[in-house]
């Protein structure tokens, strides 16, 4: 295994990266995006083991409910990299799995992959979304058709790839970039079906770096969350990359072109799910703690907002439960995750975001925009002002209730809360993706049999007539009180 300092020597590649309009010679030196890579390399202290034999707990693939449980709570407690890299191997998994039976080939090249993974300590990242020009139209009926990432030259060794793939978190900080196809491939799109492991410094990768961060120079105690929980998303072009046949995955085969994209659509929307029970009791804390100090926490709309908050938090809480619960398993024994309680839960979780954030603005009054740095509170000349005007009652001071503040503002307000309200609806598809994977697990028959026999229609369709239904009492799930 890796130390942190081995991580960041790691880096340390000859990697291309750029941001802010300028290149990066060496990421954990870059004041914008070192906080990410030094979060990693905590990671990578935390975890480690000496020994040949040793690896991470993030490479373990669960073969049991406790297991696949026992791995999405560890996510609660890693950074991103870590995370990503957990994910992108089940993924991978779950793809060689459903290939297994079509191209032996690919699934022995990911289990071998994983292994290697494995041994090197690496952190991955998932490459999934292209540029995709016109979004009405296929990758082959684009005005350029590079806009979408696609195979541009084929030899006996390998692949050449060119095109982009945006907004993939953590690169900058990788070691291996897992590029897939963001869609169903039609035939004809042959050269739009590559799936492959790419290392972030392969001649022709470029990284454009974009953060939230707040700038090094602002006062950290003003950013109490983003000053210490960092991201940086890249915006990654592929300018004609050699992969070698060992590291490819899929070449050309378009019947399998969705297939890792709906193996991701399922460990990322559901370790996004974890992380949103979490996000949602935040929530609700925070919502709870501003209410108190202010003194509201009695009023009865206050209480009815928390309680939808709280009602928010519990369903996503039963949604990961359910999830999880109702795992099926590959013909390999490994723990997958339910698709429908994943993608409900994950849906739910997102759509009722903004909602949850207005109940709690609404709660903690304009201070959340306004409240002045506790640098103000520190000066002499406007301290004493702060501390009489900012607290509110014994046991609530000033220093105390604008720290509340601070933290709501950049949470949910500032640049980092920005980068979340869009990161919920956007990041693992849009809402429309999970909508679509819902309704094709859902069982309509069911629910059309229940419906036909609530009309008193035959499955049939022959309609009985109401005189002719038999009379029952109303206990079928629902009993007014
Ligand atoms: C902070 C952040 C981090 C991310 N991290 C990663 C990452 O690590 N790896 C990665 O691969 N991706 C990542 N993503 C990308 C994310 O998956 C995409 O943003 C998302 O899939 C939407 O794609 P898009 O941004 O291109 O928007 P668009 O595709 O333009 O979608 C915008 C809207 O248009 C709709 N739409 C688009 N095309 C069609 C169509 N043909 N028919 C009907 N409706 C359509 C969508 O449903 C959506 O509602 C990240 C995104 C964010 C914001």
């Amino acid at each position: 295994m890796l130390t942190g300092d081995q991580y960041l020597q790691s880096l340390r590649d000859g990697r291309q990266l750029y941001v802010n309009g300028h290149a990066v010679p060496d990421v954990t030196e870059e004041p914008l995006l070192r906080a990410s890579a030094l979060a990693a390399a905590e990671g990578y202290d935390r975890h480690y083991q000496p020994g040949e034999d040793a690896s991470g707990p993030y490479f373990l693939i669960p073969t049991s409910v406790d297991e696949l449980r026992q791995v999405q709570d560890m996510y609660l407690d890693w950074d991103f990299p870590t995370i990503s890299t957990s994910n992108g191997l089940l993924m991978v998994l779950t793809a060689a799995s459903r290939m297994r039976a079509d191209f032996p080939q690919y699934a022995e090249r990911a289990l071998a992959y994983f292994e290697d993974a494995k041994r090197r300590d690496i952190r991955i990242v998932q490459t999934i979304t292209d540029a995709k020009g016109n979004r009405s139209l296929s990758p082959s009926k684009q005005d350029d058709p590079d806009l979408y990432v696609r195979i541009v030259d084929r030899s006996a060794d390998g692949v050449v790839i060119r095109g982009a793939k945006l907004h993939i978190s953590s690169a900058a900080i990788a070691h291996e970039l897992m590029v897939m196809p963001t869609k169903r491939m039609k035939p004809g799109e042959e050269d739009y079906s590559v799936a492959a492991a790419v290392p972030v410094n392969a001649p022709g990768v470029k990284i454009i770096n974009a953060s939230f961060a707040p700038r090094p120079d602002l006062d950290p105690d003003f950013y109490p969350y983003s000053s210490r929980h960092v991201m940086t998303e890249g915006f990654i072009v592929f300018d004609d990359v050699f992969v070698p046949n060992d590291r490819l995955f899929l070449a050309g085969e378009v019947e399998h072109s969705a297939t890792f994209a709906h193996a991701l659509g399922l460990w990322e929307r559901l370790g996004s799910v974890g992380s949103y029970v979490r996000l949602a009791d935040t929530l609700v804390g925070l919502a709870q703690l501003i209410a108190e100090a202010n003194g509201l926490e009695r009023i009865g709309h206050i209480k009815d907002k928390i309680a939808e908050m709280i009602t928010y938090a519990t369903l996503i809480r039963a949604g990961f439960e359910a999830a999880v619960q109702h795992s099926t398993f590959t013909p390999e024994g490994w723990a997958s995750p339910d698709e429908m309680f994943t993608n409900a839960a994950k849906y739910h979780a997102a759509a009722e975001f903004s909602r949850m954030v207005r109940h709690l603005h609404d709660i903690a009054g304009g201070s959340v925009l306004t409240a002045p740095s506790l640098r103000d509170l520190r000066n002499p000349e406007t301290g004493p002002y702060l501390e009489k005007y900012m607290r509110t009652m014994e046991g609530v001071d000033a220093e105390y209730r604008m720290r509340l503040f601070h933290t709501i503002r950049d949470f949910t307000a500032d640049a980092f809360g920005g980068w979340k309200h869009v990161t919920v609806i956007q990041a693992g598809g849009g809402l429309y993706a999970q909508k679509v994977v819902v309704t094709n697990h859902y069982d309509m028959e069911n629910a059309k049999a229940l419906a036909l026999e609530t009309a008193g229609i035959t499955p049939d369709g022959t309609v009985v007539s109401a005189a002719e239904v038999p009379s029952a009492e109303l206990t079928d799930g629902y009993a007014p009180l």
